[in-house]
């Protein structure tokens, strides 16, 4: 069986991702139609023209980048996809490369690679790059005015913002709406500890840690459908408590207290 059509159709602006495995390249490589047959089910690969497809860890001008979820792409000021002096070539150009072909019942079967047409986001943070996102390097992600930094909507609080990568704008938004809310929060604990009653101050604990317990369940779920490591959110809780509400540090290094301030 021979690869010379694709599995389903493709559409100018379409990203595919090859995989070469069997060559000893184990990093996909990606390609970005620039000219499929129209209506054609299942295109030949010799008629789809396609040109290296680039991403970017942010948003910029002829890449594609992740935005969680989904992958998504920013075409030139002149709504053009790429670069004239890009180079084009066909799939079975690109694939033929790729084919081992070995023998059997007078058939040449083609294998070593494999291709995926418009990856989904997770795909693309696992495969392309590695289970590692570009931006945040799965750690916390601390906007930086001064470096790389095209959100300045969320740029809240030096902390802990997510990632608008690997967890997607969306995600990132609504997360910096929160770190205002408990920005707001803390300054009241700061201010209202010694003058207001004590059931009032622990009415306003309550709500600090609740919406603490909220942004990084909400991360979460993200992070699940992603397929990253998850928060402990006891443990973010935790050491919410332990900074802000008693004013301790929030390292282990300290006795643990068993069921204090709830
Ligand atoms: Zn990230």
């Amino acid at each position: 069986m021979m690869i010379d059509r694709l599995k389903c159709s493709v559409e100018e602006g379409d990203l595919i991702m090859v995989f070469p495995a069997a060559i000893g390249i184990d990093a996909p490589v990606l390609y970005v139609v620039e000219y499929s047959p129209p209506e054609t089910r299942y295109p030949r690969t010799d008629e789809v023209i396609v040109s290296y497809g680039r991403f970017s860890r942010t948003p910029r001008e002829g890449f594609w980048y992740l935005d969680g979820p989904s992958v998504e792409y920013v075409p030139y000021d002149d709504d053009t996809m790429h670069p004239k002096d890009e180079e084009l070539m066909t799939l079975k150009e690109v694939f033929e490369p790729f084919q081992i072909p070995s023998f059997g019942d007078n058939e040449t079967i083609y294998t070593g690679f494999s291709y995926d047409i418009n990856p989904i986001g997770r795909s693309v943070l696992h495969s392309y790059f590695r289970g590692v996102c570009p931006l945040c390097h799965n750690d916390v992600w601390y906007p930086d005015l001064n470096y790389d930094q095209p959100y300045p909507e969320l740029f809240v609080t030096e902390i802990d913002q997510a990632c608008p990568c690997c967890l997607g704008y969306e995600c990132a938004r609504n997360d910096a709406n929160m770190l205002e809310e408990l920005e707001e929060l803390k300054n009241r604990l700061n201010t209202e500890r010694h003058e207001v009653e004590q059931w009032e101050f622990d009415e306003l604990v309550a709500e600090f840690l609740d919406l603490v317990q909220t942004r990084y369940t909400i991360q979460n779920y993200y992070k699940a459908f992603m397929g990253l490591d998850m928060w402990d959110i006891q443990d973010r809780v935790d050491r919410h408590r332990r900074v802000y509400v008693e004013r301790r540090r929030p390292f282990s290094e300290e006795p643990e207290e068993q069921g204090d301030g709830s």
